[in-house]
């Protein structure tokens, strides 16, 4: 980010459902910058497709639940959706630049 050549990945612990980060936090050892890498394209693309796995995967455990166990297909259906849901809107405000993009958390030292 700031052009120094040596960095290093800081686990910072914000994996919150509200923080999710697709890559850890990158501390500069040159000038001390520390900030969140922006989500790759490719990343929200496999985010996309990874909630749309989990909803074919759901659909698939319908067919082995049996119709009448209704309350565990509407938690299966429940929680697949909620993490579908989440997965896929992530990937595409990802991709429409709303969400997962670069944070600068501290910027460079400046020389005193
Ligand atoms: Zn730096």
């Amino acid at each position: 980010m700031c052009g120094g050549s040596s960095v290093r990945i800081k686990q910072t612990g914000v994996f919150g459902w509200d923080q999710f980060q697709f890559y850890n936090d990158r501390e500069c050892k040159t000038c001390g910058a520390l900030w969140r890498p922006a989500i790759p394209r490719w990343g929200a693309g496999l985010m996309i497709g990874l909630g749309i796995v989990v909803l074919v995967g759901a659909a698939l455990t319908m067919l082995v639940i049996p119709a009448n166990e209704k309350h565990v297909r509407d938690l299966v259906w429940g929680f697949s959706g909620l993490a579908a849901a989440y997965s896929i809107g992530y990937g595409v405000l990802a991709l429409l630049g709303v969400c997962g993009q670069l944070g600068i958390r501290r910027g460079p030292r400046t020389p005193a």
